[in-house]
């Protein structure tokens, strides 16, 4: 059982609303104000809309029209399904048949848009743009996930993964510490970080939030904050939803198509030449920048040292030269145009806060003795 952060409507209250926790239990769903006070709307008379002016604050109602419950926590109409009375969840069948229907149908919208578009060569580039991006916004994140699986199995033809605790532990507890820090649907994907034995100085993050780091970019970074740095940036991939734009640039629109409206068999086909990771990563210049410095206040913002971005971008080209491997650096050589980023992130820098600096549980000390076989 999950509480949810929301609050309640109430003419009674003196401000007519209150902050409110609610907890879904089977004879329906309760909120408790700080002050105490409890509401409970019944399972038999419940009754569920989306709204507000993000589309996704769920309100709750039953018989009293002057009280209405609300949150915007994912997860509460899923649990209000599978908790609650019968009744629950006939209201909640209903409302996901109805969000899914209008969500379809603006999306449809932006999808015909964009390829009427294309058809007609009307496009430039930056109108083109713009329709993905109203379409990208209107997909749900399931989307990633299922693009993200299609590239998964390509993740362990990297290496194998590597287990050991002082290694696997240091990478999910960097990211761990990132996560809270995530708008709310990102953070509630599961995300997930393999460390996989590689002499690559890489790392990467699949839509949807699966992300690999290869040990050879722990064997190289000077310190925690370097890759926290790597997976904040990584991060903002997923949560700017870069790859599914990736996609849309490099196999159009109608791929998008075919993946929202059918199975994903014909794009696994179109992107077979090329690689499914290898298309979802390969991100434009834009999305790099916006993923360093969006990146770099994640850091900050999760108690890590800010200054551990650039180092480690600066890092990377002075280790370039002596590299034997060319492969060695490809973390880098995705990222492009080295200076003006250094240049950006470190004019960003000054204005951001440092959130707590709690101890590490796992070091990085210890991580590279595991690596080394010790
Ligand atoms: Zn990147």
């Amino acid at each position: 059982m999950s509480t949810y952060l929301g609050g309640v409507f109430d003419d009674a209250l003196p401000e007519g609303r209150a902050a409110a926790t609610i907890t879904v239990w089977r004879h329906g769903v309760e909120a408790r104000l700080e002050a105490g006070k409890v509401y409970t709307i019944r399972s038999e008379v419940l009754r569920l809309e989306r709204g507000g002016s993000t589309g996704r604050m769920l309100f709750i109602r039953g018989q009293d029209p002057r009280l209405t419950l609300f949150s915007e926590a994912p997860g509460l109409l899923e649990e209000i399904g599978t908790t609650s009375g019968l009744e629950a969840r006939n209201a909640v069948a209903t409302l996901t048949a109805e969000v899914a229907k209008t969500r379809r149908a603006t999306l449809s919208l932006w999808l015909i848009a964009a390829a009427v578009l294309v058809v007609l060569g009307l496009v430039t580039p930056p109108l083109f743009r713009v329709a993905v991006d109203g379409a990208v916004g209107q997909l749900p994140l399931s989307l990633d996930v299922k693009l993200g699986d299609l590239a998964s199995s390509e993740i362990t033809s990297f290496g194998p993964a590597i287990t050991d605790e002082r290694a696997a532990g240091l990478a999910t507890e960097i990211l761990e510490r990132l996560r809270p820090h995530l708008p709310p649907d990102i953070a509630a994907l599961d995300l997930k970080i393999t460390v996989i034995e590689s002499a690559e100085v890489n790392a990467f993050a699949l839509p949807g939030g699966r992300m690999a780091v290869l040990s050879g970019l722990l064997k190289r970074a000077d310190d925690v904050n370097m890759v926290a740095a790597v997976f904040a940036h990584e991060l903002m991939h997923v949560r700017h939803r870069h790859g599914i734009r990736a996609l849309v640039q490099s196999a159009g629109v109608l791929a998008l198509v075919s993946v929202v409206f059918g199975d994903a068999t014909g794009i696994v086909a179109l992107l077979a030449q090329g690689g499914v990771l290898a298309t979802l990563t390969h991100y434009g210049r834009e999305h790099e920048s916006q993923a360093d410095l969006d990146g770099v206040a994640l850091t900050a913002a999760a108690g890590f040292d800010p200054a551990g971005m650039p180092a480690f971008f600066r890092k990377l080209k002075e280790i370039a030269p002596s590299s034997e491997v060319q492969e060695a650096l490809s973390w880098m050589s995705s990222h492009p145009s080295h200076e003006e980023r250094i240049a950006a992130i470190e004019a960003l820098i000054p204005s951001l806060t440092r959130g707590e600096d709690p101890p590490m549980n796992h070091t990085l000390e210890a991580a590279r003795a595991a690596l080394r076989g010790e």
